[in-house]
């Protein structure tokens, strides 16, 4: 096991799995899917291979990339960012000798964020990151051929972001969903939106899904779809009676009883969300989202997100320095 895998953040996370969801498809998933802990995959033919998302670190990029070439035989073509966020973009320059793809946005967002992220926790053993921007852009959508496959990369943001992308495998109903879903996770909305992730699921919906490759969590079926579309109802929901109360997002997110949601994990991302559902309402006039304050917000709710799973007591927790954390 790479030592590596022995420490993230401040907590403690298990090697991660290659799992087959398909013939020549497979999904490479970090565990346990919290901040940082990303999916990625591939589809390959007997002499092509394509590459969904990187990783954070340069160790897991490169652990991901021997685990590729073990699998195929094949030294990666082509790799496609779902999106910016450096746990999905980081490990690019590992892949640099394929043609790097992505949309538009998210070749301006790679360069924009830097190596920013890397400045904000030193724990993190990020190993020698270069901002590798997507090369091949497209606007709407973009069909690569990986053998028999046809892989449809499909823009459906903003959601999680502002360049959200999907990968769709039509014929074998496999979708690479980046973070516009995860499994059994609260969603992160605050740089994106609430109303077009309700579009962009209800997008990914009917094309018709059997498997997903979430960006965050195990592989799952299309009912984790039907979980979020119920989760943005509940978010659409608290947001319109809180605002009525004149209650801000934070002092709702306190009150607010998370039902059926509350035992997925990070809860108290709720208030990223409300910050966006808030400046979606009818009549809001399109509000700013003060991004890095609804960050901080988060960390109000529960000072421990970043570092869960070892530092469970909040009393004793010193407050981070959320001013400069927009995302993950
Ligand atoms: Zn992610």
């Amino acid at each position: 096991m790479p030592a590596e895998w022995d420490e993230f953040y401040r907590g403690v996370v298990a090697e991660p799995s290659l799992v087959e969801v398909d013939e020549g498809v497979f999904a490479y998933i970090h565990h346990d899917g919290s901040w940082g802990l990303n999916n990625s995959g591939f589809v390959f033919s007997s002499d092509q291979l394509a590459v969904v998302d990187s990783a954070l670190t340069e160790g897991r990029a490169r652990a991901f990339r021997d685990a590729i070439e073990t699998t195929a035989g094949l030294q990666p073509q082509l790799l496609i960012n779902t999106h910016h966020h450096s746990d999905h973009t980081f490990g690019n320059s590992v892949f640099a000798d394929a043609c790097i793809v992505g949309h538009r946005l998210c070749r301006d967002a790679v360069l924009r964020q830097g190596l920013g992220p890397t400045g904000q926790d030193p724990v993190v053993p990020w190993g020698d990151i270069r901002v590798t921007p997507p090369q091949l852009l497209f606007d709407r959508e973009l069909d690569v051929h990986v053998g028999d496959d046809l892989l449809q990369l499909i823009y459906v943001g903003p959601a999680h972001t502002d360049n959200d992308v999907v990968v769709w495998l039509p014929e074998k109903q496999v979708l690479f969903a980046g973070d516009v879903l995860f499994n059994h996770a609260t969603p992160i909305t605050h740089a994106g939106s609430t109303v077009g992730s309700v579009a962009a699921l209800e997008a990914m919906k009917a094309l018709g899904p059997r498997t997903i490759v979430p960006g965050h969590g195990a592989v799952c079926g299309p009912d984790v779809i039907d979980d979020w579309l119920r989760y943005f109802r509940f978010v659409s929901d608290v947001a319109a009676r809180g605002a009525e109360a004149g209650l801000s997002p934070l002092e709702v997110a306190r009150e607010q009883d998370l039902g059926e949601f509350a035992g997925w994990q990070h809860p108290e991302r709720l208030v990223l969300n409300l910050h966006r559902a808030y400046a979606e309402l009818p009549g809001s006039g399109g509000g700013v989202v003060d991004e890095p304050g609804a960050f901080a917000d988060m960390l109000r709710l529960n000072p421990s997100s970043y570092g869960h799973r070892i530092i469970e007591d909040r009393e004793r927790y010193v407050e981070p320095q959320p001013s400069q954390r927009a995302g993950d």
